[in-house]
C-alpha cells in the first residue's frame, strides 16, 4: 500500500481509483522519498511526470533526475545540454519536444530503415552559408549533379537563421550522401553539416542545440538507438569539424 496525497492505493486498483487518477492529473502529488526507494512503479511515475520543472535552490541535473525516474543523459539530450550546469529558475523539459527539427519533412521520405548505420557531424570550414548556397557550390562549382551533399544543414545565422534545421534533397529522396571521401561510408551515413568554422570559432548554442535534438531524434526515435554518432575527422584525414566542435561531450550523449 502507497498512500498518495492521502489516498491508499494497492496494485490492483490502480487507475480505476478516480481520486488517484485526478491527483496525477493534476500532478500534486510529489513523493521523493518513495520514489528513490523504488516503491513507485514506473508506469505510475511517468503518468504522473510533469512536462517541465524550474531548477530550485540546491537541485542538480542529478537530483531532477533521481527524482522523475530518468537518466541524466535523457535530461541532457531533451534540453540541449552539453553541460551539467543548471541555474536557479532555470526550465528543465522531462520530455523530448523535437520542436527545433522540422520534424513534418524529416518523417515525410519513405525512411529507408536498413540502410543507415551512422550520423557523420561536419562543420562547413565557412564563416556563412545555407543549404541553397552550398547546394549551389556542390552543383556549379564541383560539378555533382545531385547538388548538395549533406543530407541537413544547421545555419549559423548568416544565411539562414541561427539554429535552423535545413533538409536537404538527398534525405528527401534517401539518396547517398557525397559529404565524406569514402563511398562505402556515403552509402551508409546521414550527413549533418553546421555551418561555420570551427577551427575558429565556436558553434552557436542554437547550433548546437539543433544538432543534439536532430540527432537523439534520427537515433533514438526513428532509428530506435541503431545509429552510431561521428565527426568526419574520426573517419579520413581531416579538421573538420574543427577543435571547438564539442566532441566528448557528444559521444557521452551518443555513444
Ligand atoms: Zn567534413
Amino acid at each position: 500500500m502507497i498512500s498518495v496525497n492521502g489516498i491508499m492505493w494497492t496494485e490492483d486498483r490502480r487507475w480505476s481509483h478516480p481520486e488517484l487518477k485526478m491527483a496525477l492529473m493534476n500532478r500534486r502529488f510529489f513523493m521523493p522519498a518513495a520514489i528513490a526507494s523504488g516503491l513507485v512503479p514506473g508506469w505510475l511515475l511517468a503518468a504522473a511526470r510533469p512536462e517541465r520543472v524550474q531548477v530550485l535552490r540546491g537541485d542538480t541535473l542529478t537530483r531532477i533526475s533521481r527524482r522523475h525516474g530518468l537518466s541524466v543523459t535523457e535530461l541532457r539530450l531533451w534540453n540541449g545540454l552539453t553541460s551539467d550546469l543548471i541555474q536557479v529558475g532555470q526550465e528543465i523539459w522531462l520530455k523530448p519536444r523535437y520542436t527545433q527539427i522540422p520534424l513534418a519533412k524529416i518523417t515525410q521520405p519513405r525512411i529507408k530503415a536498413g540502410r543507415w548505420k551512422n550520423i557523420i557531424a561536419h562543420h562547413s570550414a565557412t564563416p556563412n552559408g545555407s543549404a541553397a548556397i552550398f547546394d549551389e557550390y556542390h552543383r556549379v562549382a564541383q560539378g555533382r549533379e545531385h547538388g548538395l551533399a549533406y543530407h541537413f544543414v544547421i545555419g549559423n545565422g548568416t544565411n539562414s537563421p541561427d539554429g535552423k534545421v535545413e533538409v536537404g534533397g538527398r534525405w528527401l529522396k534517401q539518396a547517398n550522401g557525397g559529404h565524406v571521401r569514402s563511398a562505402e561510408y556515403n552509402s551508409c551515413s546521414i550527413g549533418i553539416c553546421l555551418v561555420g568554422n570551427f577551427e575558429k570559432t565556436q558553434p552557436t548554442t542554437k547550433q548546437i542545440k539543433s544538432l543534439i535534438e536532430l540527432s537523439d531524434y534520427l537515433k533514438h526515435r526513428m532509428f530506435r538507438g541503431r545509429l552510431k554518432f561521428f565527426v568526419h575527422k574520426e573517419l579520413e584525414k581531416t579538421l573538420c569539424p574543427g577543435r571547438h566542435f564539442p566532441l566528448t561531450r557528444f559521444h557521452q550523449l551518443f555513444s
